[in-house]
């Protein structure tokens, strides 16, 4: 018997669970229960963290899970390091699916840091417009830096004060488009881009829109991920399913 625990939370693990469910794979989509109303599944579905390495292995064993696909954003480097662990520990087979990271084309004008961290200090000093697109768990960091107007595009609407004394908040679910980023960036006279490098389609368009029209964007690189196999794509998840879970499915 197999059984497969899907780490979702990003597009690619959407797009793996239709394709589990496609083929009638015993799955089950796990989230972290960060957003308020997460994309329906077709898949059973589960949310909130298992309580570390001790809880998730013993979930796996309650459940039964002979698979992980830990298919998290590249940077929830805490849930992929329990993963990791724990599939050592209870024995189950792990890989990762993690979309290719993004990469500088002629025109792009990047300051590439080690860690979101590191990227207050490389602001300028004097008041800038700033699209802060790294989500909400970090705004605090930017908060040296009060001097600038922040962009803000949220999956929710915040139900906490923000650290940041001067925002604008938008409420929005990619994908997005190079069109409406380039719209998006224009209205708001923003002068510079911070982001993660997330990698993948969804949230890409920022960037082009940032090429399009000169601005500089600043990049915090990805966080090293514990060692293992990689899958770059949900095909190649399915391959490496086939070989091992899916067989007679
Ligand atoms: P994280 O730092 O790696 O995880 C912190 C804790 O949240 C984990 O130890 C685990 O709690 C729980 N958790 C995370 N992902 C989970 C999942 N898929 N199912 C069940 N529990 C989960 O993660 P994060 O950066 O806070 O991100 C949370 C979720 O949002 C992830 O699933 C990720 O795919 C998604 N996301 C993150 C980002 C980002 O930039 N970080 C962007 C887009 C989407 P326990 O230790 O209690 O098990």
């Amino acid at each position: 018997m197999t059984r497969i625990l899907l780490l979702g939370g990003t597009t690619e693990a959407n797009d793996l669970a239709k394709r589990l469910s496609a083929v009638g794979a015993d799955a089950i989509y796990s989230y972290a229960g960060r957003t308020q109303s997460p994309v329906a599944q077709p898949l059973p579905t589960r949310v909130g963290g298992f309580g570390g390495v001790p809880g998730l292995v013993r979930y796996l064993q309650t459940e039964q899970v002979t698979h992980i696909v830990d298919a998290t954003h590249p940077f929830a480097t805490g849930m992929s390091e329990n993963a990791a662990a724990a599939a050592a520990q209870a024995c189950v087979s792990l890989i990762r699916l993690e979309r290719l990271a993004w990469a500088p084309q002629t025109g792009d004008s990047w300051t590439m840091l080690g860690a979101v961290d590191d990227i207050p200090a490389a602001l300028p000093n004097l008041p800038a417009r700033v699209f802060l697109a790294i989500g909400k768990q970090q705004l605090h960091l930017f908060a040296v830096k009060p001097q600038h107007h922040y962009l803000l595009r949220l999956v929710d609407q915040p139900d906490a004060p923000l650290p940041l004394p001067n925002t604008s908040v938008l409420v929005a679910r990619g994908p997005f488009t190079a069109e409406g980023d380039i719209a998006l960036l224009r209205e708001h006279r923003i002068t510079h881009i911070v982001a993660k490098n997330a990698g993948g389609l969804a949230a890409r368009a920022k960037l082009d829109a940032a090429r399009a029209l000169g601005l500089p964007v600043i990049m915090a690189e990805r966080p090293t991920l514990p060692k293992g196999p990689v899958a770059d794509s949900v095909a190649q998840v399915m391959a490496w399913l086939g070989h091992t879970a899916l067989r007679g499915v």
